[in-house]
């Protein structure tokens, strides 16, 4: 009678990473994407082009302007912008990381 023994495995647990694109509420596609700047976030969808500004608090993250996004949107609020292919350009821009390497 020899208890057989098993290996536990060790379970890794992933750190869920904070969705980045979210759904739309105008084409329902989940192609949200949310990009903050200091106070403002700006929403766009990648699917129908939906575009909007709305202002958030600095300790808001994205998932938390999305839900005032949402809000604003089904109140009817929001001022909606269209993205044209014009504006694209400026999505590329790379934000956040700017190392600056001093000589
Ligand atoms: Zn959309």
């Amino acid at each position: 009678m020899g208890g057989k023994r098993r290996k536990r495995t060790k379970i890794i647990r992933v750190k869920p990473k904070l969705p980045k694109t979210f759904e739309c509420p105008r084409c329902g596609k989940v192609s949200i994407s949310i990009k903050r700047k200091e106070n403002i976030a700006r929403i766009s969808c990648g699917s129908c082009g939906l575009y909007t500004e709305v202002e958030v608090p600095p300790v808001f993250d994205e998932a938390n302007a999305y839900a005032k996004f949402i809000d604003m949107y089904l109140d009817g609020r929001l001022q909606i912008k269209e993205r044209t292919n014009e504006n694209t350009e400026e999505e590329n821009e790379i934000e956040g990381k700017s190392e600056e390497i001093p000589y």
